[in-house]
């Protein structure tokens, strides 16, 4: 019988233990701030920096919201980055991805201080994820170790697969499992035999963008799955990556969706911000 790896617990016990080190740190005197800047309109983005506005609230995080307009200029944009980089109250600066087309989120990104880039998105944050010597590591490849590492499970010498290999997930999960000491393969759009792979794993990382790509004959028996697709079908309802139905009886662990990978995104956010203050009192 499949256990399944809950999300909204996991997450819920990061931001309890969240609030006690931000109650600690203020009773020594340090208050921790997370800025969060939004471009534009777009309603996903707004209804994301409201989450994290709220989660920072239940945990004595303070934080700044900066809305602003579409046509912001890239000038004005990397100003007030400078100004963030320059305040002594702000840990941590979050940029909602994506910003509008005119903007070049590669420069918007490098212009933040790798100290409190708590998406880990910089490059010298990933050239240290991946010389394994980080405080900081993307949200949702980070909270995806969390998930496997509280459920019990040890990644030590174990096969992992991931699929896909973008830079916000698929590299920087890879990164994470190989410092766990597992033996680690990333597939893509060009992988050959990709099933084969993938059944040979005892651990899979499913990060594709394709509702129901893992089917049950992609899965050894007794494999661990994680899901970390969002896709929006038709009837506005959310589905994995993964197929569950078909593939968690083959399982001896797996996330569901909505209600894994999902909620840990924004609990790591808050151990970034976290980490970013005690790391300046260092
Ligand atoms: P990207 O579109 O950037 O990357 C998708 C990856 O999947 C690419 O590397 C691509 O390969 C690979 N891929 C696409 N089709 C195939 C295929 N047929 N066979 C094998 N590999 C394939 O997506 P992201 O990494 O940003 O996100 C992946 C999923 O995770 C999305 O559903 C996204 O919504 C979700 N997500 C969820 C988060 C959460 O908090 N739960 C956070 C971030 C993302 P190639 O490089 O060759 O094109």
């Amino acid at each position: 019988m499949y256990k399944i790896i809950d999300g909204k617990q996991i997450s819920a016990e990061i931001k309890e233990e969240m609030k006690k080190e931000v109650a600690a740190l203020n009773e020594s005197g340090v208050s921790v701030g997370l800025a969060v800047v939004l471009v534009g309109n777009d309603p996903a983005s707004k209804v994301y920096i409201g989450n994290k506005k709220k989660a920072c609230e239940a945990l004595g995080i303070v934080s700044s919201e900066y809305l602003l307009p579409e046509d912001t200029s890239e000038q004005s944009l990397l100003e007030l980055v400078d100004k963030l980089n320059r305040d002594d109250s702000v840990d941590g600066i979050l940029v909602q991805l994506p910003l509008p087309r005119h903007l070049d989120e590669k420069k918007i990104i490098n212009a933040i201080s790798p100290d409190k880039d708590v998406d880990a998105f910089h490059p010298i944050n990933v050239g240290k994820i991946m010389i394994g010597d980080y405080i900081f590591a993307p949200c949702t490849p980070a909270g995806i170790i969390e998930l496997i590492e509280r459920s019990g499970i040890s990644l030590e010498g174990k096969s992992c697969v991931v699929i896909g290999r973008s830079n916000i997930v698929g590299k920087p999960m890879s990164m994470l499992l190989l410092h766990k000491n597992a033996t680690v393969t990333i597939c893509h759009s060009r992988t050959k035999n990709l099933a084969e792979v993938v059944s040979s794993a005892d651990v899979v990382v499913a990060a594709v963008g394709k509702p129901k790509f893992v089917t049950a004959n992609m899965v050894k028996e007794g494999a661990v799955v994680i899901d970390v697709g969002i896709n929006r079908m038709a009837d506005g309802k959310l589905c994995g990556d993964v197929n569950f139905d078909a593939v968690a009886p083959k399982c001896s662990y797996i996330t569901p969706v909505p209600g894994g990978v999902g909620p840990m995104t924004i609990a790591m956010l808050m151990k970034n911000t976290v980490a970013a203050a005690k790391q300046k009192q260092k």
